[in-house]
């Protein structure tokens, strides 16, 4: 399926990537770490446009091959950089490493270098990158 994001025209097999995710396990099965934890009920919350998205490109947001918070915002929410793979390939993108806003504090980028591959997965393999400003959740203090 072709699809664009912002400047990013991708080429997704929709089909494969959903079925790939489909004999996954959820990202917090794997890590049980707070950061982890508070973003799987963060984007449990992000809004229906974003999850929209996720849906359309078959990606599991609760299967984040990695999920980190580069920072901590003056207002106490956190700045959250996330990847997932896809199956398929970026056709044209006429700034490479810019991002594209999908929702208010929700940005993605795709990139044809990919870190963290899950085992199995079918190629040709895009990465997208998910910069999102999420709150804390937990009811642990936040040591971030
Ligand atoms: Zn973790």
């Amino acid at each position: 399926m072709n699809i664009s994001i912002g400047h990013f025209q991708l080429e997704i097999d929709v089909a494969k990537t959903r079925g790939f995710y489909q004999t996954q396990p959820y990202a917090s099965q794997k890590c049980d770490c707070a950061s982890c934890r508070n973003y799987a009920k963060a984007v449990a919350i992000l809004p229906a446009t974003v999850k929209n998205l996720f849906a359309s490109l078959g990606v599991d947001i609760h299967q984040q091959a990695e999920a980190m918070i580069p920072y901590r915002l003056e207002d106490g929410q956190l700045m959250y950089s996330a990847f997932y793979h896809l199956v398929g390939e970026i056709i044209s993108c006429v700034k490479p490493h810019e991002s594209a806003n999908i929702a208010d504090d929700v940005s993605v980028w795709f990139s044809a270098e990919c870190d963290l591959v899950p085992e199995g997965f079918p190629p040709p393999i895009v990465q997208m990158f998910v910069d999102a400003k999420l709150p804390w959740l937990l009811d642990e203090e936040c040591t971030y």
